[in-house]
Order: C-alpha cells, then structure tokens, then sequence
C-alpha cells in the first residue's frame, strides 16, 4: 500500500497491545529499494514484503533496521538468508553488514536518508530522515496512536527528550512510525509527546505532595484506564520519569519509596 509518494508499507500479521495493529514495514524508493525495519520473523510477512518488491519490479538494496526490538529486527536476518539482502543498523546491533552512525547519509536510487542516533525507547536506535520529503522514518520513538515505552537503562527519559528535541528541530512534514497510522502534522505530534512527558512529570509531582509512594501506587494512581496486562510497561515509564525528576532535584528515593525534596 503507497502510503506517500516514493513510499508503501507492508502492515505485519503481529497485532498486540503492544505493537497496536502490528509493525509497519516500509519500502522506500523507485527501481531500487530498501526496506525500514523488516519487522517480526513471521514467513507470511516476508513474502508479503517480497511480493510487494516484485510487484513494483524493484530491486532491494538493503534492510534498514531503527532498533533490535523482536518486532523489527529479525525478519532482516531472514530476508538476507533467502535474498541476501544486507542489514543497515546501529553498531550495537548484532551481526549488521553496514554500521550507521549518527549522521550518515544513505541513498537509496534517488531517494536520501540520513541517519540519526535517537536514543530514549532504546539506547541503540535509529531514525532515518528523508530530507527531500522532510519525512521521517522514526522507529518506536514515537507512535501512530498512544505514546511509546522508555527504554530500561537509567536516564531513557533524559535521552527520550533530547531525541525529540532533535527530532523538533528537524520540522519533519510526515512522521511514518513502527506502529499506528502516518502523522501528517509531525512536528505538532513532536510537541504533544514533549508535553505529555511534561504533564506526566507533573502528575507525578502532585501524588507524591500527599505522601511518598512507590512506583506501583503512582502506576494504580496514574494509570487508571491502561489495561493491567501494560502495568509492568507503565512502571517502567513512571520509574524514568522519577529518575529525571531525582536528576533535576524534585524528588528522592528511599528504597522502593519515592518522595518530594522540601522545596519542590
Ligand atoms: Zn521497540
């Protein structure tokens, strides 16, 4: 399915409440091609992407993976077992052909991308911007619908911010997530994220004027229309989010408790 000029997406049978309505595998290019994040290891997604190749009469030149998560990653190894397609990655990644740091340039026919080293949902993860189109292929950075999961690592939320800070700058037209429909507002999508992390910030802040809490209770407090089966996911948010407020001095932890400092 074209979903912008130069560009169709191949929707993966790997639907979740996780991944929404599955991966959004895309073919960006004319004649020759490459695929942004293969998706999931499943057979019937593989020829599903290799149909779409054929059918258009293209050559692919490379798989371009945003980051090692299950639901993007693997089926590149397989594409490069049947066709030998090679991978495009993070130098992080495991097993890549070509390494991409942040700011290298890939053309693709007459289609340009640059990657962008965009840390926060993992710290290994890639964007890749179309500067032509001012289109951006961002990966789990952010999402068609709802909003992403931080990355584990102490201080995600800090890198998440920075990433789209430096996404902000960019002014991209059209974002075409991993997962949900394509934004066509962009840079406006970018700023709601921004201030949804702000917000949540501040939710936070005010459960814990009445008292110190653990992460579970700000989840049950915060959380109060996710489903049970994301509490694990929202933890992990609420725990980046107390990392960045203990960064900037708003709140301390004691054991599993967290509470405001004095002059918060
Ligand atoms: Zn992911």
């Amino acid at each position: 399915m074209v979903v912008t000029p130069g560009v169709s997406r191949v929707l993966a049978p790997n639907p979740s409440l996780m991944t929404g309505p599955g991966t959004n595998t895309y073919i960006v290019g004319t004649g020759e091609v490459a695929i942004i994040d293969p998706g999931p290891d499943i057979p019937e997604h593989v020829d599903a992407i290799l149909a779409a190749v054929q059918d258009a009469r293209s050559t692919v030149v490379a798989s371009l993976v945003t980051h090692a998560h299950g639901d993007h990653l693997p089926a590149a190894y397989r594409l490069r077992a049947r066709c030998g397609i090679p991978i495009f990655g993070h130098p992080d990644l495991a097993d890549v052909d070509r390494a991409l740091g942040d700011g290298d340039e890939i053309r693709i026919g007459s289609f340009d991308l640059v990657a962008l080293d965009t840390p926060g949902h993992s710290d290994a993860h890639l964007c890749f911007w179309n500067e032509t189109g001012h289109l951006l292929f961002c990966g789990d950075l952010i999402a068609g619908v709802g909003t992403v999961v931080l990355g584990e690592t102490p201080g995600s939320l800090t890198r998440y911010r920075s990433s789209l800070r430096r996404l902000e700058a960019l002014g991209p037209s059209v974002i075409l997530p991993g997962h949900g429909p394509l934004v066509p507002d962009g840079l406006s999508k970018i700023r709601e994220y921004l201030a949804h992390r702000a917000e949540r910030d501040r939710q936070i802040v005010d459960v814990l004027r009445s008292g110190p809490a653990t992460v579970e209770m700000l989840v049950q407090r915060l959380y109060v229309d996710t489903p049970a089966a994301l509490y694990p996911m929202a933890a992990r948010n609420v725990r980046a989010h107390l990392e960045w407020l203990a960064e900037v001095r708003h709140v301390q932890r004691n054991g599993e408790t967290w509470s405001l400092l004095p002059d918060a």
